[in-house]
């Protein structure tokens, strides 16, 4: 079959290759693969800078945004031919950590985790996968080729379950969210904001392009420019852009009792200066959390398939912006201006 690999840790090494049949140890449900999203983490991996082969070989199968149709699944395992089926990222490691044991291993502590498509284990980009059962996720058949948003939907609802927890160690009644960065995480964690019935501002650079109305058509605010000059301090910041001045700004900004998820991973080597003794006494004088957010357990891949059973399909259509076939995959790797979402599609 076709698959997309690299070899991790080598710039520029991606090519679609045929490789063997998934291995029957990688789950006994198998899957054709329908379509599978391309991120950051992606091209962080393509261009060398991430990512890790599975043990003993040289190369990795990646993408981890996935959406196939079962083929085959063991009886009793809940899952029948037709399904539409997502696979969960990560897996346990194997001491296992008190959070892995307990099926929260995206708060993996030893750092011994597994990641289909990103570390030690093949991903989701080829013709078929196979996938256990536990690690496998039904999603509504009404959801279609838009299912494949699964996965990023899955961190931000994490990311909006440890906000609701944090925010609950006070009495506190949010009102107003911060999203920065309109790409697939910003406009996600938005959507699952209005669906809490939060006011919810989203800010990118862009002015022109597929981003303002996709912002606006959820019933929220769109922004671009100075962030100092948006005239409010919101209660929560879901901060997606992870650029250095950003990070800044958002702290200075958020109202007291403020919660700060980072959501956006940064590729490190920009420094900027910054006093951090007022930031710190700000934080403090004002009760702020700031906190980091990654991945996402089974619990939240299944709060992220009913949050997107109750979005508006064709907003959620809307957010993938280029679906292009296996062939032409290198396309994904430059975003135009107006891609949102693009996604490798194996039925074209
Ligand atoms: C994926 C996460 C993963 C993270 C770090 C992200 O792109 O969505 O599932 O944990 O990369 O590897």
């Amino acid at each position: 079959m076709r698959a997309l690999t690299v070899q991790p840790g080598q710039a520029n090494s991606a090519r679609v290759e045929d490789v063997s049949e998934p291995d029957e140890a990688e789950g006994a449900i198998v899957a054709r693969t329908l379509g599978v999203g391309i991120c950051g983490t992606d091209l962080e991996i393509v261009s060398g800078a991430y990512g890790w082969a599975p043990q003993g070989r040289e190369r990795l199968i990646i993408g981890h945004e996935s959406l196939g149709a079962v083929e085959e699944a063991p009886a009793g395992s809940g899952f029948a031919r037709g399904d539409l089926v997502v696979g969960i990222v990560r897996r346990p490691d194997p001491v296992p950590c008190s959070s892995c044991a307990a099926g929260e291993w995206d708060m993996c502590q030893n750092g011994r985790y597994t990641e289909r498509g990103i570390k030690e284990r093949n991903g989701y980009c080829a013709e078929r996968f196979r996938i256990e059962p536990a690690f496998a996720v039904r999603v509504d058949p009404t959801l279609g080729a838009n299912a494949v948003l699964l996965e990023p939907t899955s961190v931000v609802a994490k990311a909006w379950e440890e906000i609701d927890r944090i925010g609950n160690r006070a009495c506190w009644s949010p009102r107003r969210v911060l999203v920065t960065g309109a790409g697939p995480i910003g406009l996600l964690a938005a959507l699952l904001g209005r669906q809490r019935g939060l006011e919810v501002h989203v800010l990118d650079r862009v002015t022109s392009g597929p981003k303002p109305a996709l912002v606006r058509d959820l019933g929220a605010t769109y922004h671009s420019g100075d962030i100092k000059a948006l005239g409010f301090a919101p209660d929560i910041v879901v901060e997606c852009t992870g650029a250095a001045a950003v990070l800044v700004d958002v702290m200075e900004l958020a109202a007291p009792d403020g919660v700060i998820c980072l959501a956006g991973v940064s590729s490190g080597g920009h420094s900027i200066s910054l006093d951090i003794g007022l930031i710190n006494r700000d934080l403090v004088l004002r009760n702020t959390v700031v906190f980091g957010s990654v991945n996402a357990n089974r619990q939240h891949y299944e709060a992220a398939a009913i949050a997107l059973s109750r979005a508006d399909k064709s907003w959620l259509a809307r957010l993938i912006t280029r679906r292009v076939p296996l062939a032409d995959w290198e396309t994904t790797l430059k975003r135009a201006p107006d891609d949102v979402k693009v996604v490798v599609d194996f039925t074209l």
